[in-house]
C-alpha cells in the first residue's frame, strides 16, 4: 500500500524550525508552509527551536531517571528512561509531537555542510535509543516511524553548480545523506526529496517570492512528492551488505 492511500485527512504536520532570525528566509518558508497547510485544513505544530530556547546539549539533563549515577552512558540511560518514563519534559514533548504527526519537516539553513547545532542537538537528544525512537530491531524500514513522511527544507548559501556532481562542494544529495538516511530513514521515516533554495540572499526579491509559492505547492502536495528510494533491510545479507552486490 502506498503512503498516499494510508494518509488520513486532515494531515498532521510537525515542523522543526532552526533559524535564529524570525525575519530570515527560513522564517518566511516556515510561515508560508504553516499558513498553506493550516489554510487547507491540516493541523500544524511548529517547534521553533531558537524561540523555545531549546537546549541542544545532550547529557544527564535528558533524564529524570538515572540507571548509573557514577558513569554516564547515554544509550543505557535512554533505554532506562524508555522503560521508566524517565525522559525530561522538553524531550518528552518533542517525542510526543513526532508520534502525533503524519509528516515531519526539518527547516534549516545549511551550516558547515550540515545541520545548525541547535537542530543537531535536537536529534541527539530526541532520537533516543532503547526502543523509544530506535533500537531492538527497530530501524530503517522496520523503524518506529515507518509509514510517516519526512522532508528537509534547506536554504543553501551557494548556487546549484557548486553543489552538482562535478562541483567544488560536491553533490548536495551526498551532503544531505547523513541527515536523510542516517537520521530520518534510520528511525523509519519515508524520506521525501529535499526542498532546496540556493543562494536566497543573492537572488532577487521576486525570485524569492517564487520560491515561497513553490514551497506552498510542495507542502500541499507532500503526499505526492518524490521520495528517496533507499534499500530495505531485507535487501541486505547478515553482514548488512547488499545481497545484489
Ligand atoms: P536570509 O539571509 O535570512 O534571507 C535571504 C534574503 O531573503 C534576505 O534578503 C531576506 O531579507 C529575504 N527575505 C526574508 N523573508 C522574505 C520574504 N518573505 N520574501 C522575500 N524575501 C525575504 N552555505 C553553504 O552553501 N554551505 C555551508 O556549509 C554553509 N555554512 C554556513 C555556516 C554558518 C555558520 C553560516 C552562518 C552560514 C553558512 N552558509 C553556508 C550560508 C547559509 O546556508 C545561508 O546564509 C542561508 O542558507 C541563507 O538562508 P537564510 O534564511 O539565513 O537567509
Amino acid at each position: 500500500m502506498s503512503i498516499s492511500t494510508q494518509w488520513k485527512s486532515p494531515v498532521r504536520i510537525f515542523i522543526v524550525h532552526a533559524h535564529p532570525e524570525p525575519n530570515s528566509f527560513n522564517g518566511a518558508l516556515t510561515r508560508a508552509g504553516q499558513a498553506a497547510l493550516s489554510g487547507a485544513g491540516h493541523e500544524v505544530v511548529v517547534s521553533d527551536l531558537y524561540a523555545m530556547g531549546f537546549n541542544p546539549v545532550s547529557d544527564r539533563r535528558n533524564f529524570t531517571t538515572a540507571s548509573d549515577a557514577s558513569y554516564y552512558h547515554q544509550q543505557s540511560e535512554e533505554a532506562n528512561a524508555a522503560a521508566h518514563n524517565g525522559f525530561s519534559p522538553d524531550i518528552q514533548a518533542e517525542m510526543d509531537k513526532l508520534f502525533w504527526c503524519d509528516a515531519l519537516i526539518l527547516q534549516f539553513p545549511l551550516w558547515w555542510f550540515g545541520l545548525p547545532a541547535i537542530l543537531k542537538g535536537w536529534v541527539d537528544r530526541v532520537f533516543a535509543s532503547g526502543g523509544r525512537i530506535y533500537g531492538g530491531g527497530k530501524w530503517y524500514d522496520r523503524g518506529v516511524f515507518a509509514g510517516k513522511l519526512a522532508m528537509c527544507s534547506v536554504t543553501i548559501g551557494g548556487p546549484p553548480p557548486i553543489y552538482s556532481s562535478g562541483g567544488l562542494n560536491g553533490p548536495i544529495a551526498e551532503i544531505l545523506f547523513p541527515i536523510n538516511h542516517g537520521m530520518l530513514y534510520f528511525v523509519g521515516f519515508t524520506v521525501i526529496e529535499p526542498f532546496l533554495v540556493h543562494a536566497p540572499a543573492r537572488i532577487g526579491h521576486s525570485e524569492r517570492q517564487e520560491w515561497l509559492v513553490r514551497y506552498r505547492e510542495r507542502v500541499l502536495g507532500l503526499v505526492r512528492a518524490p521520495t528517496i528510494a533507499y534499500p530495505k533491510l531485507a535487501d541486505f545479507d547478515d553482514t548488512y551488505v547488499l545481497k545484489s552486490i
